[in-house]
């Protein structure tokens, strides 16, 4: 068995140019090369993972199969590779310090100082390692969030310039920049390439490769002159243009050899490029879809990257159903029920998102009225599944004051209850309802037929659950809770059967969805929004 190979990402000039898409799309070529590969994110900020962070700050936050909290970028792995990631595909700086502090308390340094260098940096090397070593990966991706010269990235840094020098031929790094293009000179800017690629060199480390995003197409020359300043090869220079779609990335490097180049500085055989056949049907499945159907996405936060998983299952559903997906985000709280007729009306299907708090949950409720009043097709996740069955409650077997204790401490009908395993917890961090779980799915559901199985596993994130003292009162009133975890009796699906399609789930279907297994329960959604639109025609 050949040596696990080490391939380290890193990102300059701005942030947010995509290095979570390019180190994806490197694991998908390498990948479709039959290589076995993973991708892990490391993160330079304190926080020991991102499940307490407000979504303003760092979009969603992604839950594995294991259920820890990560960050969005690996979702962007899972959806590209279909490979599933783990706990041990991201860190942070507080991660890292965690462990070599407990470390530390345990005795385990025999006395000596602990510092930055070489105890953290130590520390980061063996995370690093951990994957490659456990699994045997052909290649392992890293990826490290922020930029060069933010002071929070320069043990992750440093522990890349030992690992290039300690792993010689086995490590490689990419790096990501900006190039500008300004339009009163018309002209194209290397230089805060060549200043991103020095403040590398000025700890230590040398680029292999570098990515550039640019918004115009970059010449030959220009992509040579940054090679001849970077030290850096001139055929492992290449474009990032921006394209209609991320999943174009892929394609997009492997016409300027991204993988080949990888693979040569490696010094392994490049063999046959692979056609990527299904991947490039897909494309074309989308770029072919031009009729559009209109999907609102009612949650308090309208920024794209709070909801990156929910968008982008929708977005495939969309093409497996020949149809573009455009989403609308409607602002919860500024729903009524003077204006959800107007904000919804034209909606072809709902989504009520996943949320924490009180803060626009009446809009949601009003949203899921206003649909459920109107046959809409409408799809509620977690805590929009939560608000299905409180308006529900509500207005239909009529508690005026039913809630969830989240919102409501004190309520008479506490139709979603605090989850008996969550009532001792103190600690916020990484103590939800988290990773997959089994569901048992009722036979003649809606959501068994969708599925077409018995039994599915979906990823949570929760705290609170639907009450199981009110399922018979739900059910006679038409609200059926049709699927069970088996082994804690925990509500995860309801619907109402005599409705096209409502569904909710206390799970969350869009952590599954991947351009090449997209998740069941979106397309049938998306189709059922398309339906609903020829309808109205
Ligand atoms: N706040 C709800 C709970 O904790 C729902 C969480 C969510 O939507 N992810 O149960």
């Amino acid at each position: 068995m050949s040596e696990t190979k080490y391939i380290f990402v890193t990102g300059g000039v701005a942030s947010s140019l995509g290095k979570g898409i390019i180190a994806a799309s490197l694991g998908k070529l390498l990948q479709a090369r039959g290589f076995n590969i993973t991708i892990q994110k490391f993160d330079p900020y304190i926080n020991i993972d991102p499940g307490t962070l407000n979504p303003y700050e760092h979009g969603e936050c992604y839950v594995t199969e294991d259920g820890k909290e990560t960050d969005l970028d690996l979702g962007h792995y899972e959806r590209f590779t279909g490979i599933k990631t783990t706990q041990y595909n991201n860190y942070t700086t507080g991660r890292i310090y965690q462990s070599v502090i407990d470390k530390e308390r345990r005795g385990d340094y025999l006395g000596k100082t602990i510092q930055v260098i070489p105890h953290i940096t130590d520390e980061i090397k063996r995370a690093m390692l951990y994957m490659g070593k456990k699994h045997h990966y052909d290649f392992v991706i890293t990826e490290i969030g922020g930029t060069v010269g933010d002071i929070e990235g320069q043990p992750f840094l440093e522990a890349i310039r030992q690992l290039k020098w300690e792993l010689g031929k086995n490590a490689l790094t990419i790096h990501l920049t900006y190039v500008p293009y300004l339009a009163a000179a018309k002209e194209l800017k290397t230089k805060p390439t060549q200043h991103s690629v020095k403040e590398l060199q000025h700890v230590g480390i040398q680029p292999d490769m570098l990515v550039l995003r640019a918004e115009h197409h970059l010449s030959a020359s220009l992509r040579a002159k940054v090679a001849a300043f970077c030290n850096v090869d001139a055929d492992a220079v290449v474009q990032s243009l921006d394209v209609p779609s991320i999943y174009e990335v892929p394609l997009r490097m492997q016409e300027q050899g991204l993988d080949t180049t990888v693979l040569r500085k490696f010094g392994m055989e490049i063999g046959e490029t692979p056609s990527l056949g299904p991947w490039r049907s897909f494309l074309e499945r989308r770029n072919k879809s031009k009729e559009t159907v209109d999907i609102a996405l009612v949650g308090k936060y309208d920024l794209q990257d709070a909801y990156k998983s929910i968008l982008e299952a929708l977005s495939q559903a969309g093409t497996y159903n020949d149809f573009k997906v455009k989403t609308h985000y409607v602002n919860s709280e500024k729903l009524t029920a003077d204006n959800v007729g107007e904000m919804l009306g034209k909606m072809h299907g709902v989504v009520i998102c996943p949320g924490f708090g009180q803060r626009g949950i009446e809009g949601k409720i009003v949203a899921t009225k206003y649909c459920r009043e109107n046959n809409k097709p409408t799809f509620g996740i977690c805590l929009g599944m939560q608000m299905m069955v409180i308006e529900f409650a509500r207005n239909v077997l009529g508690y005026a004051d039913a809630n969830s204790v989240e919102m409501d401490q004190k309520t008479a009908h506490n139709v979603i209850d605090i989850m008996e395993s969550q009532k001792n917890i103190t600690n916020m961090g990484g103590t939800m309802r988290l990773g997959g779980y089994e569901c048992k799915l009722r036979a003649g559901s809606l959501a068994r037929d969708i599925y077409g199985s018995e039994f599915v596993s979906e990823r949570h994130r929760h705290r609170y659950e639907f009450n199981s003292e009110y399922i018979s009162e739900f059910e006679k009133a038409g609200m059926q809770c049709v699927g069970i975890n088996p082994e804690s009796s925990l509500v995860e699906i309801v619907e109402i059967p005599t409705l096209s399609w409502f569904i909710g789930t206390q799970f969350h279907p869009e952590y599954t969805s991947t351009v090449l297994k997209p998740n069941p329960l979106f397309l049938s959604f998306v189709k059922a929004a398309i339906t609903y639109k020829g309808k109205k025609a």
